[in-house]
């Protein structure tokens, strides 16, 4: 068996891999958006012709944000991916595409081929591939943990063998999704190496020292900013936040609004409430004991762009106490710029930053403790207090991986993908220390062919 890495060889961006099962016929694990300082042309450069299916591990645009450009090239195969991303795949791709004009005419005329072409598929149900030949071959999608619907697919091969790509594995211990569970068997793995190289903060903890946080930010009232991206941590500071009100119900903090000021976080957030038979055991034990970790009193959400601009200039003049969970992430766009620029200047205000921060972004401004942060040429003085909270990563870390790979029997080949070379590197180290007889190789520094 080959694959070949159309992305995500030597970075974290453009996931994209072909596994070819004869010289004619190739199913394409993900075809993920580059993004950042790996930005690239879009258009799909390989041979689209061969691809009988599309396998979708999970809804962030790093994993699908090509797709659109793949359909555009002619592809028109089916695209299986989870119930949960069936559901979610078009709203990632419409906001994604709906920046531009020649984009957003784009969506327009994929939309109609991406509700013909989406398989949804349950989980830990073997499905056929049909693949116009011969050959057998069949995947199985299994809970990675990541963000809702996410999944690492087990691929049944014509050859016999089983090969599994993880897609990006989840954190174990967060309290919204189940930890992912390893595969009891595979011949070879293709995984992810995001985090190959560190090991996070104490997840279990997080909830303490958010409360510490917030407890310190509400002495001197002003506002509470929270830039999240909208899928997965989102939904997880909002579990937090619930169980923090409900721990704590005479406490500041549980008479304290809590603002979701996203359109995008808004439809995921309902989506993470519609799809609850995918959460984790105590999420789900929540529900039974009358619970709405997801929909609490507190909770308010603003879709419409006219009273975000209203809230903004109100909280501006009146600093009454509020948490405000909005996108981007990194301060890179989305509504939290308008709150930045009208608060940051403001002593009152505590910006939490709970997201990694990459090198050129407003956030990573604000994380280094600047004076002065630039908003699209606008230059806002920084007099906000900053916290950073660590424990909200959607990805496993390397004691993690390590762990998902050591309990698989029968693995003769690993290939570390989705990571820099410095974290498949580490990763590597780590997992020769606990493999015997497993060929480990780089994405990274290997010829792009896995024979
Ligand atoms: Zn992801």
């Amino acid at each position: 068996m080959d694959v070949i890495h159309h992305g995500a060889k030597d970075g974290v961006t453009g996931s994209c891999h072909e596994l070819v099962l004869d010289f004619s016929c190739s199913v394409l694990i993900d075809c993920g958006l580059f993004q950042g300082n790996e930005s690239r042309d879009l258009t799909i450069e390989f041979d689209v012709s061969n691809i009988k299916a599309l396998v979708v591990t999970h809804c962030h645009v790093d994993h699908i944000g090509r797709i659109p450009w793949l359909l555009a090239a002619g592809f028109r195969g089916p695209i299986y991916c989870t119930q949960a991303s069936a559901a979610l795949l078009p709203i990632v791709l419409e906001d994604a595409l709906k920046v531009h004009f020649s984009s957003r005419r784009m969506f327009d005329a994929i939309k109609p081929l991406l509700s013909k072409q989406i398989v949804p598929v349950n989980y830990n149900v073997k499905q056929v591939v049909p693949l116009n030949s011969d050959l057998p071959f069949s995947i199985r999608f299994q809970q990675a943990g990541h963000i809702l619907g996410s999944a690492y697919v087990e691929c049944f091969l014509p050859n016999g063998e089983v090969g599994v790509f993880s897609g990006d594995l989840g954190p174990s211990n967060t309290p919204l999704l189940p930890d992912p569970i390893p595969p009891k068997f595979a011949d070879w793995l293709v995984i992810e190496s995001t985090y190959g190289s560190k090991v996070h903060e104490d997840i279990a903890s997080r909830r303490v020292r958010l409360k510490q946080v917030l407890e310190k930010s509400l002495q001197d009232g002003g506002a509470i900013l929270i830039p999240a991206f909208s899928i997965g941590r989102t939904q997880e500071l909002l579990f937090d936040l619930e169980q923090l009100i409900y721990e704590l119900p005479k406490s500041e903090v549980a008479r304290i609004p809590v603002v979701l000021d996203s359109p995008l976080a808004n439809k995921f957030t309902e989506s993470y409430r519609e799809f609850r038979s995918l959460w984790s055991k105590e999420a789900k034990e929540k529900i039974i004991n009358g619970r709405h970790p997801l929909d609490f009193e507190q909770l308010v959400t603003i879709n419409s762009h006219k009273k975000h601009l209203a809230l903004v200039n109100r909280i501006k003049h009146s600093a009454e106490p509020v948490i405000v969970i909005a996108a981007s992430g990194m301060l890179t766009g989305g509504r939290i710029v308008d709150y930045m620029k009208a608060l940051l200047a403001d002593e009152r205000t505590d910006v939490l930053l709970v997201g990694y921060q990459a090198k050129g972004t407003p956030g990573r401004d604000l994380f280094k403790g600047r004076p002065i942060v630039e908003f699209n040429d606008e230059s806002v003085e920084v007099k906000a207090q900053i916290h950073k909270l660590n424990g909200y990563s959607a990805h496993a870390d390397a004691n993690e991986l390590t762990d998902f790979v050591s309990k698989i029997d029968g693995l003769k080949k690993v290939r570390l993908i989705h990571g820099e070379p410095k974290s498949q590197l580490k990763l590597k180290e780590r997992l020769l220390e606990v493999l015997s007889n497993v060929d480990i190789e780089l994405a990274c520094e290997v010829p792009n062919i896995m024979n």
